[in-house]
């Protein structure tokens, strides 16, 4: 169909225009050459960079059964009672937020990939990013001002209670952005890279993640300090693409005892799909 000489420019962005606008592209055939002109022209220039995306009205339903669960109280205890009261108490000032940007895939190689001109270097991303041009950097945060009521909460078990809230709602607020960011963009079935979760990936790429983002200071008050760690604590953040591949971390972690495993580690899965 394509008939413009720089076919690796043009299939691309056939590409990202199919998803983007499928149905008016086809019913106005002329202006898909007219899209295709402009999105050339900006390409070369480069300046065809989208900017970034802000969720701040992310659902955070706390399950408060699962909560007391997980923290071995009984619900008729005193100390549930109290933990209730401080969910009650967070789920007031929380405010958790988004921020991420549609990004495309310039150049890879055999253990890195360009993204919007940023180089990551991992050859376990590389292989997992074989098959797709568009990706999802992104930032999730419970938020600064649960993070404040926090430090305010008194108690060695009160604050540990607070701590377990708080990651309560990065979850929910997590799981939520996730489910709005598929439907918003149709990926389908996805997953998701963080640096700093293999070794094949370390945390001071974390840096790369965050320029790529962009401002997440200024857009959701989330700070990377300057040894990679996220202010708030309660933050994620990472890499979403499409895939049919299923893909988790975890896979290729063998630490034992892990409470946030999601997935058997395993050991012959670096040999079989990465080496
Ligand atoms: S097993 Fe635990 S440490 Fe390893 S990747 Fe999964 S969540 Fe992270």
């Amino acid at each position: 169909m394509l008939m413009a000489p720089n076919t690796i420019i043009c299939s691309f962005m056939e590409q990202e225009l199919t998803q983007v606008d499928i149905i008016d592209l086809r019913k106005e055939p002329s202006r898909y050459w007219q899209v295709i002109a402009i999105a050339k022209a900006q390409v070369a220039e480069g300046d065809f960079k989208l900017e970034p995306i802000i969720m701040s009205d992310l659902k955070f339903d706390i399950n408060t059964a699962n909560l007391l669960r997980s923290l071995k109280l009984d619900e008729a205890s005193d100390d549930a009672q109290t933990v209730l009261g401080l969910v009650e108490e967070a789920l007031k000032v929380a405010k958790p937020k988004a921020m991420f940007k549609e990004a495309f895939i310039d150049e890879t190689g055999h253990d890195y990939v360009v993204v919007d001109g940023i180089r990551f270097k991992s050859r376990v991303l590389r292989v997992n990013l074989g098959e797709v041009h568009r990706v999802f950097p992104y930032v999730v945060t419970a938020g600064r001002e649960l993070d404040e009521w926090s430090s305010g909460v008194e108690g060695m078990l009160e604050q540990y209670w607070a701590d377990q809230i708080k990651e309560a709602v990065l979850s929910a607020a997590y799981r939520d952005f996730t489910a709005r960011l598929v439907a918003g963009h149709g990926l389908g079935t996805t997953a998701s890279m963080n640096p700093g979760s293999l070794e094949d990936w370390p945390i001071s790429e974390q840096r790369k993640l965050f320029d790529l983002v962009g401002d997440t200071m200024e857009g959701i008050g989330v700070e990377l300090t300057d040894s990679y760690l996220m202010i708030p604590a309660k933050s994620v953040s990472g890499i979403r693409y499409a895939t049919e591949v299923t893909y988790e971390n975890c896979q290729l972690c063998s630490r034992e005892n892990c409470p946030g495993r999601r997935a058997p580690y395993d050991p012959l899965l670096w040999e079989k799909r990465y080496k």
